[in-house]
This record gives C-alpha cells, structure tokens and sequence, in this order.
C-alpha cells in the first residue's frame, strides 16, 4: 500500500501527495530540517511568539482584526505560483474571511 501524505488542507482534504519512503508529509509539507530544528531549540522564539499571543489577547476586535491582517500580508511573499494549490487556498481562505469580517465591522 503506498502511504499519502498526512497533511490536512483547509478545505478538510487530505493533501494525497506521496511523500518520501518513510516521511508522513509530501515535500510540499514537509519543514526543512533547518526550521525544524529552529523550532525546536529556540526558546526565545517561542517566548516571542507568546508575548505576542499575550499582546493579541488585549487587543479589541477591530485591532486584533488589522493585526491579522498585516500579519497575512507579511507572509504573502511566501505564497506564489510555485506553491501547491492546497497552501495557496490555505493562505487565501484566513485572508479573505479577515478582509471581509474587518470590512463589515467597520
Ligand atoms: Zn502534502
């Protein structure tokens, strides 16, 4: 039986790409080793990342919807044509549903 990639796509899917003899995840949803270790070992990373949750936290519903959107528009540079259908929907779903929750709530 050949194995498919675990990944889940936004939409619920499975992402079905076959990965690499003994990997769960496609090269497409793999993290480079480099960043898996960045992960894993960096403390300070995971520090920023809950002042950060602790920043949004205190935030109000229009603040905390322009954060989200800056923080997508930030990564967008990550998303392009290369990238799998899957990722492309996986970045453009939280983007439109954060532009149009900002655009009604104003
Ligand atoms: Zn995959």
């Amino acid at each position: 039986m050949v194995e498919e990639c675990i990944h889940i796509c936004a939409n619920g899917q499975k992402c079905r790409r076959i990965p690499k003899r003994g990997h769960k995840f496609c090269n497409a949803h793999r993290a480079p080793r480099r960043r898996r270790r960045l992960l894993e070992e960096d403390h300070s990373f995971h520090q920023q990342i809950f002042d950060y949750l602790d920043r949004l936290e205190a935030m109000n519903l229009d603040d905390l919807l322009s954060e989200t959107s800056d923080a997508l528009a930030s990564i967008h540079g990550l998303i392009d044509r290369r990238s799998s259908r899957c990722d492309r929907a996986a970045f453009l779903e939280p983007n439109t549903n954060t532009t149009s929750t900002l655009n009604s709530y104003r």
